[in-house]
């Protein structure tokens, strides 16, 4: 057993393919193309990747990049064990040196001397150097990187250099087709595709909110934490209140647009 065996994914996740997404990832991974997923949070990226994963019999280590992450938490670092200093893989050394597929999660929320770490791998070299280590590591060959990047979040400031955008193949997740959402909502939250569709149809009024005030609408994720709670016994009107209103703004005429809208379809 190696180290990234512990990443396995053993059983089948569900996951609904929404368009071609199968076939695109399937195609990039056969020539271990980097591959960037696009879209709004909550849509499905990650459930995605660990389909792919496990479709692919790869396992699959996740980084969630963050704004205080270094280099040393995605390479590695010497480490005080007793007696001696001892090098530690972070997870991209570990995903690299095992074969794994790593999957940066949120890639623009780290600092730029961050991500251009992640460059020589991305092209025919396929390297990652470890300068503290004096070591340059040779990905193995079913190595493969993954990243998420949601465009509406994306300012001047934050966004991906080109060097970096134009390394990747992108997929786009929008959110999916209504029937198709709300088949993945009662499919995941347990309750009947007819209360699973009202909360899509919520769903698509508060999306329309966007742009007025409304950073995001309300994600599919949100609608599968409504549908649990309503198994549990609350009402639609409450569920939808708890599970996304209140989480999705603070603002007062916002909430009032949303509970206008709960009140017109569920
Ligand atoms: P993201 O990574 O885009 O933020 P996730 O992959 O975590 O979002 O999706 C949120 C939840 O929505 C998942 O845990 C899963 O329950 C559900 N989901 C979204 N899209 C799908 C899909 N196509 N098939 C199955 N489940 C999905």
């Amino acid at each position: 057993m190696t180290a990234v065996d512990s990443f396995r994914i053993e059983t089948e996740p569900y996951y609904r393919p929404v368009g071609d997404e199968v076939a695109v990832f399937e195609a990039a991974y056969q020539h271990r193309l980097p591959v960037m997923l696009k879209g709004p949070t909550g849509c499905g990226k990650t459930r995605f990747l660990e389909y792919m994963a496990w479709r692919l019999r790869r396992p699959l280590v996740t980084v969630a990049a963050h704004e205080d992450m270094t280099a040393a938490d995605m390479i590695g670092r010497f480490l005080l064990v007793p007696g001696e200093m001892a090098w530690h893989d972070g997870p991209l050394t570990l995903a690299v040196r095992g074969g794994a597929i790593c999957y940066v999660d949120e890639i623009v929320e780290a600092r730029q001397d961050t991500i251009v770490i992640i460059h020589p791998l991305t092209d025919a070299r396929r390297m990652l150097p470890l300068e503290k280590k004096n070591e340059l590591v040779a990905a193995h060959p079913d190595f493969q990187l993954t990243i998420s990047y949601n465009p509406g979040y994306q300012s001047a400031v934050k966004d991906l250099k080109e060097s970096t955008r134009q390394r990747f193949v992108a997929i786009d997740f929008g959110y999916p087709a209504p029937p198709v959402e709300a088949e993945i909502v009662a499919c995941e939250s347990g309750i009947d595709p007819g209360r699973a569709a009202t909360l899509v149809e919520f769903a698509q009024r508060s999306r329309n909110l966007r742009g007025q005030g409304l950073e995001e609408g309300a994600s599919t994720r949100m609608l599968i934490h409504a549908g649990r709670l309503m198994l549990a016994g609350l009402s639609p009107a409450a569920a939808a209140q708890a599970a996304i209103v209140l989480p999705l703004t603070d603002d007062a005429e916002l909430r009032e647009a949303l509970a206008a809208a709960i009140a017109a379809c569920l």
